[in-house]
């Protein structure tokens, strides 16, 4: 699943290509991955695409706003007028490589000066559309971006000590506690902090929470600056993959040797997800 890194890369390739159209038709093939009335979008215009979360927000000129969520397998592919194709989020199966639409291809936006494909393979990505208040109510029980004032370190420590009695790794998951961190990002995280991912909230003292705190923003950060991973669920939105892989110490790195210490990185099941590790570098 994309994680904020991935997100806001197509954040902002998409407030390149496609700010300003019009949406002058949507067809809707599948509505399970659809909610909300077309006809309140159609004729309104892109204004600017936001990231929240994992989530993307267009807002549009007549007030009304499109929330997508990629989910697991969802790719958004845009094809402009002079056929430059550009994609974010997918999947390596073959039919991502196919012109679309295809029979993975659930919803079509015409605009202006192209067309905007929403392939999902697993059909676990969906789009809404909400008003004003509709979306404040989808975000409210987000918890902050991490690059916002009040993501403070006396947040995280109030924030991290309600889930006191879980393992750290699913706490920095917790998306009504921190928003955008998933998967391959609280692996990276906590190496870096050098904690191990099954260690409890509880356990761990008022200097580690420091460490695994300031370590969350340059994380991200470096993932950004290299547009996300190039795993198999995600592709950028040029359609070239993102690089942050290379930069990656633990995530998917299980059975190679530690990039510090040579030891071999270990995967161990944290509450139903896969979490990387060093044995002798993580405490
Ligand atoms: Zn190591």
């Amino acid at each position: 699943m994309p994680e904020l890194p991935e997100v806001e890369t197509i954040k902002r390739s998409l407030n390149k290509a496609i700010v300003g159209q019009t949406i002058n038709d949507i067809e809707v093939r599948d509505y399970k991955l659809f909610r909300g009335k077309r006809h309140d979008v159609l004729g309104a215009k892109i204004e600017e695409i936001e990231r929240r979360a994992k989530m993307l927000i267009w807002k549009l000129s007549n007030g009304k706003y499109l929330l997508f969520h990629l989910k697991m397998t969802g790719q958004m592919l845009y094809d402009s007028e002079d056929h430059k194709l550009i994609a974010g989020g997918g999947h390596p199966d073959s039919v991502y490589l196919k012109k679309p639409p295809h029979e993975f291809t659930h919803i079509i936006f015409t605009l202006d000066k192209g067309h905007l494909y929403f392939n999902d393979l697993r059909k676990f990505g969906w789009i809404k559309i909400l008003d004003e208040n509709g979306l404040k109510d989808e975000v409210a029980k987000l918890g902050p971006e991490v690059d916002w004032p009040e993501f403070t370190f006396k947040y995280f420590v109030t924030a991290m000590n309600r889930k006191a009695k879980t393992k750290v790794k699913t706490v920095l998951m917790e998306q009504s506690l921190i928003a955008g961190i998933g998967n391959i990002y609280s692996d990276e995280i906590l190496f870096k902090a050098k904690i191990l991912p099954t260690r409890l909230v509880r356990e761990l003292s008022q200097s580690e929470l420091r460490v695994i705190f300031d370590n969350i923003k340059p994380v991200l950060e470096l993932a950004i600056k290299h547009g996300g991973t190039s795993l198999k669920d995600y592709r950028q939105l040029d359609g070239s993959q993102g690089d942050y892989l290379h930069f990656a110490n633990v995530y998917h790195r299980n059975d190679q040797p530690c990039k510090v210490c040579k030891t071999t990185i270990e995967r161990a099941v944290v509450n139903g997800r896969s979490a990387h590790f060093c044995p002798n570098c993580q405490k």
